[in-house]
């Protein structure tokens, strides 16, 4: 059965009911993960599947997507990429069951009944596969920007600004 994404979830109510759900969270709404974005104007595509597997353990199979403009750090542009996420997580309620968990899963420790936010959940995985090191794939930068350093001060004393006053008065003239 399909729904709507809620806000706050029951992990584990939602596993015993086998609920999926799937729907679109704000990018505005993961402050966290906008932090290293070049803006948080988008949508995080959401699918959800809450299961319990053969050997009782509580689970969910998530599907997130978000398209992101990120800045490159060799030529501090921004950047257009995507954010994919397909995680397995099994629930937890202790540290201490984390070992025993199948290979497949990783897990997803809840330390008490409290409802959980869905949109921190999905953020907390969309931050994991952001890259270290944000780069375009082509060379982004011309070659002259690396070897011409020292004289950039040369060139930048040749083109000075033009005074908004001089433009004022060359208006004015007209
Ligand atoms: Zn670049």
């Amino acid at each position: 059965m399909h729904q709507k994404l809620p806000k706050e979830i029951d992990p584990l109510r939602l596993a015993q009911n086998g609920l999926k759900f799937d729907g679109q969270i704000l990018l505005s709404d993961m402050p966290r993960l906008a932090k290293s974005l070049h803006s948080d104007s988008g949508l995080v595509d959401v699918a959800l599947a809450f299961d319990i597997d053969e050997i009782g353990t509580p689970y969910v199979k998530g599907e997130f997507r978000a398209p992101v403009s990120i800045v490159c750090e060799r030529c501090m542009l921004p950047m257009s990429m995507e954010l994919s996420v397909s995680c397995l997580l099994a629930m937890v309620v202790s540290e201490k069951f984390i070992d025993k968990l199948a290979e497949q899963y990783d897990p997803w420790l809840l330390e008490n009944s409290e409802p959980v936010s869905l949109s921190k959940v999905v953020e907390d995985e969309l931050i994991l596969v952001l890259p270290l090191v944000p780069r375009h794939t082509e060379a982004c930068l011309p070659s002259e920007a690396w070897s011409t350093k020292l004289d950039y001060n040369e060139d930048e004393e040749d083109q000075k600004p033009v005074s908004p006053f001089a433009i004022l008065s060359s208006l004015k003239k007209q």
